[in-house]
C-alpha cells in the first residue's frame, strides 16, 4: 500500500512540483500557508506521491456552487483544466494547492470548508429542482401579446437560476435563454436615480406608496405624481431623472453598463426589435407621459419624447435567468456584486429599493405577495421575475405565461413553494422552525458557534496569535471546546506555541481543564517535551486551587 505523504512531512520535499502536477513555486515554503491549507489538503484523497486529484477538487467546488464561469476562480479553473489536459495527469501537490487557494481570493478555501451562507448547497439545489419539476405541469395564464416579439415566445419556456451572496450558483431549465427585462428595469433605474440625486429630490417627482391600480393605469397620486417607481408612470419619471443633460446614447450606456456590472459577466444585451415594437405600440405610455406633463410632475426641461424612448430602451435590455439571478444577488448583498466584489449601489440605495419592491414590485398583487411570500421582488411582462432574499441570495424565474395582474404564473407559484419549504419570508424569523415546519438552509447560530470554535482552536494549534487575539476580542470564550473537549490551550501547549499559551492563560484559559481522555494542557506539553511551555503551565496550574 503506498504511503500517504502528509504535509507535515514536507521537510524532505524539494519544494518543486512533480511532473504533471500544478506548479506552486516558492509558495510551499511558507510555513504559515502549509499550516493553514495543509489540513484542507488532507481532507482530499492523497496519492502515493502526496498529491490530490484536480478532478476531486473540481467536483468539490461545483458541489458548493462555485461554477467555472465564476470570475473569482477563473485562474483556478484554468489551472484545473490545464492539469486535466496534461496527458490525463490530474494531480495537484500541496504547493499547487496552496497556490490555487491563494488565487481564488479565499473562495476555494471557503468552498472546501463549507463556509458559505448556504453550507449544504446540494440540498438547496435538490429542493429547487423538485420545485422546478413540479411546476412543469402548470400551464395557466397567457403570454403578453401587445407586441409580436413577446407574443411569439414559446410559452413553455421555463428557467430558474439563483446566486447566493457568496456567489454560489445554480440554474435549471431554460436559464440561458435571453429575454427582455421589461418592468424589471424599474428597480435598477430607481437605484440609479437615488445614486444620482438622493431620495429627497427623486421623491419630489415620484411617490412611494402602492397605487392599488394596474401597472399602466392612467392615475397619479394626490400630489399629481406617479405613485411609485415600480409602475410605468413612475418608471418613466425615473428615466427623466437619469443623466438628463447627457446624449441619449450615453444615457443608455450608463444604464446598460450598470446592468453589466450587476450581472458580473453574465449575459446582458439589447433587443432592438422589442424596442421598435414598444415604441410603435406605446399609446398608453405616451398618454401617461402627457398626463404627467399636464400635472407638471417632470423636472424642468424634461424632453418627453426622449424620456419615453429611453424608457422603451431600458425595457428592451435582455438578460438570461442566470444573469438576472446575479443582479438580484447584488441587491441581496447590499449593492455589492458577489462575483466581482464590486460595489454598484450603496447599501442605503438598495435598502430603499428593496422596500419599494416589497410593497410595489408585483403590480396590484403586491400586497398579497408581501403577505404570502414576504420577499422583495419585481416582475416584468416578458415573464421574468427577480426575487431577493436579503442577505442570502437572488433568484430569477423566467416563464412567459402571465396571470391577470401581469405576473408570471409559474414565477409566483415558485415563490409560494420556496417559502413553504424555507423560512425566507421576512417575518418567518418570528415563527419557530418546528412550529412552521420550514427549514433554514442558512449557516445558523450553531454552525457559527462551531465555526468560530474551530477558528480559535485551529489558530492556537498553528501558533497564529493574531487570529487567537481577534477571536477572543470578538467575545469568544477562551475555554471553548471541540467535541473531544479539547481547548485552544491544549492545542497551543501540544504544539509548543509559548506566546499563544501565555496569551490564553492571561485571558483566563484554564491550565487544568481535561479533555475527553483526561489530558490537560500541561500533560500535553509534557508529552511533547515543550520545556518552556511546561514551566509556564506548571506555575499557572499551581495557582489553581
Ligand atoms: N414595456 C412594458 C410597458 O411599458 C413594460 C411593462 C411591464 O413589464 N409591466 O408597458
Amino acid at each position: 500500500m503506498p504511503a500517504t505523504k502528509k504535509p507535515g512531512n514536507r521537510q524532505q520535499d524539494s519544494g518543486r512540483s512533480t511532473p504533471g502536477s500544478l506548479p506552486g513555486g516558492s509558495i510551499g515554503s511558507d510555513e504559515f500557508a502549509v499550516g493553514r491549507y495543509g489540513k484542507l489538503f488532507n481532507s482530499f484523497n492523497i496519492d502515493s506521491e502526496g498529491r490530490i486529484s484536480a478532478v476531486e477538487l473540481g467536483v468539490r467546488l461545483r458541489e458548493s456552487g462555485i461554477l467555472e464561469s465564476d470570475p473569482r476562480v477563473a485562474d483556478v479553473w484554468a489551472e484545473l483544466r490545464h492539469a486535466v489536459g496534461d496527458k490525463g495527469q490530474t494531480w495537484i501537490d500541496l504547493d499547487g494547492f496552496i497556490g490555487l487557494c491563494k488565487n481564488g481570493g479565499g473562495v476555494v478555501e471557503k468552498s472546501i470548508r463549507g463556509d458559505f451562507v448556504i453550507p449544504d448547497f446540494a440540498a438547496l439545489q435538490a429542493e429547487i429542482s423538485t420545485i422546478f419539476e413540479g411546476l412543469q405541469s402548470v400551464h395557466g395564464g397567457h403570454v403578453a401579446d401587445y407586441i409580436p416579439q413577446l407574443g411569439r415566445v414559446d410559452p413553455e419556456k421555463f428557467g430558474i437560476a439563483l446566486c447566493t451572496v457568496d456567489g454560489q450558483r445554480f440554474a435549471i431549465g431554460d436559464a440561458d435563454n435571453l429575454f427582455c427585462v421589461q418592468s424589471v428595469c424599474k428597480p435598477i433605474n430607481y437605484c440609479l436615480t437615488l445614486e444620482e440625486h438622493g431620495a429627497d429630490i427623486v421623491h419630489q417627482h415620484v411617490g412611494r406608496e402602492p397605487s392599488g391600480r394596474g401597472f399602466n393605469e392612467l392615475t397619479l397620486n394626490s400630489d399629481g405624481l406617479p405613485h411609485n417607481p415600480m409602475i410605468n408612470s413612475g418608471a418613466i419619471m425615473c428615466c427623466s431623472l437619469l443623466r438628463p443633460a447627457w446624449e441619449m446614447a450615453d444615457r443608455f450606456d450608463h444604464v446598460a453598463e450598470t446592468w453589466r456590472k450587476l450581472a458580473g459577466g453574465g449575459a446582458v444585451g439589447f433587443n432592438n426589435a422589442v424596442y421598435l415594437s414598444e415604441r410603435r405600440t406605446a399609446d398608453r405610455n405616451f398618454a401617461l407621459g402627457y398626463f404627467m406633463r399636464e400635472h407638471q410632475s417632470f423636472p424642468t426641461g424634461t424632453d418627453l419624447m426622449e424620456t419615453l424612448e429611453f424608457y422603451f430602451q431600458c425595457c428592451s435590455i435582455e438578460v438570461d435567468a442566470q444573469a438576472l439571478s446575479v443582479v438580484a444577488a447584488s441587491l441581496a448583498n447590499g449593492g455589492v456584486n458577489p462575483l466581482t466584489g464590486e460595489r454598484i449601489f450603496s447599501a442605503d440605495t438598495v435598502r430603499k429599493c428593496l422596500s419599494l419592491m416589497s410593497s410595489c414590485g408585483m403590480y396590484d398583487y403586491s400586497g398579497e405577495f408581501a403577505f404570502v411570500i414576504g420577499l422583495p421582488a419585481k416582475s416584468g411582462v416578458s415573464g421574468g421575475l427577480m426575487i431577493v432574499v436579503p442577505g442570502v441570495m437572488g433568484v430569477c424565474v423566467w416563464s412567459p405565461r402571465l396571470d391577470a395582474m401581469g405576473n408570471s404564473v409559474r414565477g409566483v407559484a415558485f415563490c409560494k413553494e420556496l417559502v413553504n419549504r424555507f423560512n425566507f419570508h421576512v417575518y418567518d424569523s418570528f415563527a419557530a422552525g418546528e412550529v412552521s415546519g420550514k427549514r433554514d438552509p442558512r449557516r445558523g447560530k450553531i454552525e457559527e458557534e462551531v465555526a468560530s470554535t474551530i477558528r480559535l482552536l485551529w489558530a492556537a494549534s498553528q501558533g497564529d496569535l493574531d487570529v487567537v487575539r481577534i477571536a477572543l476580542a470578538t467575545g469568544k470564550d477562551p475555554n471553548s471546546m471541540d467535541y473531544d473537549r479539547r481547548t485552544a490551550l491544549h492545542l497551543a501547549a501540544s504544539e509548543g506555541h509559548l506566546d499563544v499559551v501565555r496569551y490564553l492563560l492571561d485571558r483566563g484559559a484554564s491550565p487544568t481543564v481535561q479533555d475527553r481522555w483526561g489530558g490537560t494542557p500541561l500533560s500535553d506539553a509534557q508529552r511533547g517535551a515543550k520545556g518552556s511551555v511546561v514551566t509556564l503551565l506548571e506555575s499557572a496550574a499551581a495557582l489553581v486551587v
